[in-house]
């Protein structure tokens, strides 16, 4: 086939093909079911053991005690890489992935979080 019909062979083939691109962020993707996002804390299941924070290789999370068996976790969205060492650390299942990936900010306050 010449040049300008290979061409043009091209060229429809990919006006009737579907688009590898997506629509972001007008589209939101799903994310996989082990997707690493921001960290969720679950405070009832928590013991205060602060294995989490042994285990954080960039010191982005702080448990605090707030109560007689009440606890709260910090996290510092600016510092934490999403390695999940917390999540799999936890003995009691008090922390897991969610699946928030948005998280850009312009304010590095709001990337300080607070969960009880
Ligand atoms: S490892 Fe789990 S149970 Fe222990 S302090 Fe951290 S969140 Fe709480
Ligand atoms: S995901 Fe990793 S970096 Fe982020 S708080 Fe947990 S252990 Fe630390």
């Amino acid at each position: 086939m010449s040049a300008p019909g290979k061409m043009l062979g091209e060229i429809l083939g990919h006006v009737f093909k579907k688009a590898d691109t997506t629509l972001y962020p007008f589209e939101k993707p799903e994310m996989p079911a082990n997707f690493r996002g921001r960290i969720k804390f679950i405070a009832e299941k928590c013991i205060g053991c602060k294995i989490c924070m042994k285990v954080c290789p960039a010191y982005a999370i702080d448990i605090k005690t707030i109560g007689e068996k009440k606890y709260q976790c910090d996290i510092w969205l600016d510092r934490c890489i999403f390695c999940a060492q917390c999540v799999e650390s936890c003995p009691k299942d008090a922390l897991d992935n969610s699946s928030e990936y948005e998280l850009a900010a312009l304010d590095k306050k709001s990337l300080f979080t607070e969960q009880k």
